[in-house]
């Protein structure tokens, strides 16, 4: 691991300053992957800049909106029990993720700005054009079981890790970012980005920017809603593949619908076209299998993860059978 200098901060404001003042250097929260970066010599900043003295933990309803600030906590946020009422799927994906004790320290700003699991990106020996831009991708044609399916490059075809962002994307949740100047908002559909020609960039945040807060806004999917997460084990593993469905079902007709699938491409990856197909339906297993076929339109496998390619609309129908009967 390399020196670093360790800056601590108590506002957005001055934690926007101290990132203007170098370009080397990162914000760290829980650091649960920031760190690891660090020790494996991916990433090398010269600064490390303390946000978690920086007020923004809250968790509240505010008009049809629920907010979550950046550093609220992953297990204050699946804890809280306005998200269990409001948004059960939130939680749900939340408590699918990592284990008891990362979900203690790291923060929903962090869990947005973690970096693919890939191994190859973790290993400086192996060529990883998300490490070294033009150095080549080792995973197409190597060791690719945990990879990509959907919207992938020649350049890329890691995942984004993370299972909070699968459920987000499915709730409609906008991020709110700050830079000195002011606030902006983005879709949180729009916050990742695919692999394209710049592997190297993982999100829409520009570089004097930082996370402030989610708003989500309040919906009638909480009852018929599901996180199914198909992985290696039972606990502490990333998604071989997940989806997340809230359902809003009146006289067995499905009134409103979203889904979303983690583990398959460089972002949470949203099946509009399988919704659009599931609005104003039966809630019936016909339907459901005929959505997952709409979902798999343009996957690709490349070799090792190719059984996804069946895992994926196995788990979609079941996702959406269990969000269907629950009562
Ligand atoms: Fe690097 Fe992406 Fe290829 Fe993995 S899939 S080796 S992260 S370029």
């Amino acid at each position: 691991m390399i020196n670093f200098q360790y800056l601590r901060t108590t506002s957005a404001k001055s934690a926007l300053a101290l990132l203007l003042k170098d370009k080397n250097s990162k914000f760290i929260a829980g650091g649960t992957n920031l760190i690891d970066l660090m020790k494996r010599g991916v990433t090398s900043p010269e600064k490390l800049i303390d946000i978690n003295h920086v007020p923004l933990k809250q968790i509240e309803l505010v008009g049809n909106k629920i907010i979550i600030g950046a550093l609220a906590s992953n297990t204050a946020v699946a804890e809280n029990s306005l998200i269990k009422e409001k948004l059960p799927l939130l939680a749900m994906a939340l408590n699918a993720g990592a284990s008891a004790q990362l979900r203690n320290v790291a923060t929903v700003g962090g869990n947005m700005m973690q970096r693919t699991r890939c191994g190859y990106f973790y290993d400086t020996e192996m060529p990883c054009n998300k490490r070294v831009p033009g150095s080549g991708c080792a995973a197409v044609g190597g060791f690719n079981r945990m990879h990509a399916i959907f919207g992938t490059s020649d350049k890329c075809i890691a995942v984004h890790p993370s299972d909070m962002c699968v459920a987000l994307v499915a709730l409609d949740a906008v991020v709110v970012v700050a830079n000195q100047k002011g606030e902006r908002k983005i879709l949180f559909k729009d916050f990742h980005r695919l692999a394209g020609d710049t592997p190297q960039l993982d999100n829409n945040l520009k570089t004097d920017e930082m996370i402030i807060r989610l708003e989500i806004p309040a919906n009638n999917l909480g009852k018929n809603s599901n996180y199914l997460k198909v992985r290696d084990r039972a606990s502490y593993a990333f998604a071989l593949i997940s989806v997340a469905v809230g359902m809003e079902i009146s006289n067995g007709k499905i009134s409103d619908v979203r889904l979303a699938m983690g583990g398959v491409a460089h972002k949470p990856w949203r099946l509009t076209e399988a919704e659009d197909f599931l609005k104003g339906k039966d809630a019936s297993i016909e339907n459901f299998e005929q959505a997952s076929k709409l979902a798999m339109k343009g996957a690709k496998g490349f070799g090792e993860n190719d059984f996804k390619l069946q895992m994926a609309p196995n788990t979609i129908i079941e996702a959406l059978t269990v969000a269907k009967s629950k009562a």
